[in-house]
C-alpha cells in the first residue's frame, strides 16, 4: 500500500496539468513544488500565445491552473524533492519532510537559467545582475538597462522592460535573433530598444552599490564598447532541473530527460513532462500537452503494467 497513486514533482504548467488529469481520473495525487506554483510561467508578465485565454499574466494563468487542479482533488505541498528510489513495485520520493511513496511518478521539474560565466556575474547577482525581468525590472524604473540573449525569453523580457525603463540595450552574440519573427520585428521597431548584435559581454563591473558598467567585445570585426548601466538581465539559455534524479533516469548530455512524445522514461512508472524533457519547443502549450500525456501513460501502467 503506497501513500499515493501518483506523485508529481514540480507545479509548473506541466505538473499542474498532470495534477488536473490525475485528479480527474480519481487517482490519489500529490504535487510537490519547491518554489512557487506556476513555475517559469508564473514569473512571465504577459502570455499572449496560450490558446483561448491570452493575453493574461503568467501569475493569473498559474493561479487558474492551480485552482482547477485542486478542484479535482490533487493535493499541492511545498517541499523539495531530493531523490527517487525504486522499491519493489513502487517508488519512494525523498523530500525535505521525509519519504513519501507512490505507484507512479511524473517528473515535471522544468528548467532554470543558464549562467554566462563571466567575471562579475556571480558577484553582482541581486545587485544589478538579474535573471527575471518581472521580479527585478521595477528597481530600474526611469533608468537604462541591458538585456543579454537572442531567444524568445530575451526579446519578450526586453519588450516588457520598455514599459519601466528609459532605454534597453539588447546584446546578442549573433547578427540574427533566434526568437519568433513577430518578437524580432517588434524589438527592432521599438524606439526604446537599441540592438547591439554580434557582441558579447566580456565582464560586469561595479562597486559596493552594485553594477555600474558592462564591457562588450565584438564577435569578429568591430569595436569594444562600454555600457554604463545599473542593471543587466541575462537570458542565455536553460538548464534542466534534473540533478536530483542521480542515475535513475536516462538523460541526454545536457541533463534533459530522454523520454519520447509519450513522456515515458526508461523506468516503467515514471514519466517526464514539460521543459525537463528533451524536446524541440519549450512553451506552456507543449508543457501542458506533456502533463496530460504523462497521466494517460501512467493510467495505463497502473491499470495493466503496460509500458
Ligand atoms: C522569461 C520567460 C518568459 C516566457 N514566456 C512564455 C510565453 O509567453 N509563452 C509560453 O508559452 N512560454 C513562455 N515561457 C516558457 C514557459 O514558461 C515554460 O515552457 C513552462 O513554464 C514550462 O513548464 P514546466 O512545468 O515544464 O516547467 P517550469 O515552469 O519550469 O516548472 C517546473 C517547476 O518544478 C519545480 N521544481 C523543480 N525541481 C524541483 C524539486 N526538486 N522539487 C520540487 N519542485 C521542483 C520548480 O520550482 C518549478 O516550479 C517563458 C519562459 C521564461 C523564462
Amino acid at each position: 500500500m503506497t501513500d499515493h497513486d501518483v506523485i508529481v514533482i514540480g507545479a509548473g504548467p506541466a505538473g499542474l496539468t498532470a495534477g488536473i488529469y490525475a485528479g480527474r481520473m480519481r487517482l490519489s495525487t500529490l504535487v510537490i513544488e519547491m518554489m512557487m506554483p506556476g513555475g517559469q510561467a508564473a514569473i512571465t508578465h504577459l502570455i499572449e500565445n496560450y490558446p483561448g485565454v491570452s493575453p493574461l499574466s503568467g501569475a493569473e494563468l498559474a493561479s487558474r491552473m492551480q485552482e482547477q487542479m485542486e478542484s479535482f482533488g490533487a493535493v499541492l505541498v511545498s517541499d523539495t524533492v531530493t531523490g527517487i528510489e525504486r522499491t519493489g513495485d513502487h517508488f519512494t520520493v525523498m523530500r525535505g519532510s521525509g519519504p513519501t511513496t507512490a505507484r507512479a511518478v511524473v517528473i515535471a521539474s522544468g528548467t532554470g537559467y543558464r549562467e554566462l560565466g563571466i567575471p562579475g556575474e556571480k558577484e553582482f547577482v541581486g545587485r544589478g545582475v538579474s535573471y527575471c525581468a518581472t521580479c527585478d525590472g521595477p528597481f530600474y524604473r526611469d533608468q537604462e538597462v541591458a538585456v543579454v540573449g537572442g531567444g524568445n525569453s530575451a526579446l519578450q523580457e526586453a519588450l516588457y522592460l520598455t514599459g519601466l525603463v528609459t532605454k534597453v540595450y539588447l546584446i546578442h552574440r549573433r547578427d540574427e535573433f533566434r526568437a519568433h519573427p513577430v518578437l524580432a520585428e517588434r524589438v527592432r521597431a521599438h524606439e526604446k530598444i537599441e540592438c547591439i548584435c554580434s557582441h558579447t559581454v566580456e565582464s560586469i563591473e561595479g562597486s559596493g552599490a552594485g553594477v555600474e558598467r558592462l564591457n562588450l567585445k565584438p564577435v569578429g570585426e568591430g569595436e569594444k564598447r562600454v555600457l554604463e548601466v545599473p542593471g543587466v538581465f541575462l537570458f542565455v539559455g536553460l538548464k534542466p532541473k534534473t540533478e536530483f534524479l542521480g542515475d535513475l533516469i536516462e538523460t541526454n548530455e545536457w541533463g534533459f530527460i530522454t523520454a519520447g512524445e509519450d513522456t515515458r522514461t526508461n523506468v516503467p512508472g515514471i514519466c517526464a513532462a514539460g521543459d525537463c524533457r528533451e524536446k524541440p519547443l519549450r512553451q506552456i502549450a507543449t508543457a501542458v500537452g506533456d502533463g496530460a500525456t504523462a497521466v494517460f501513460a501512467i493510467e495505463r501502467y497502473l491499470d495493466d503494467g503496460e509500458w
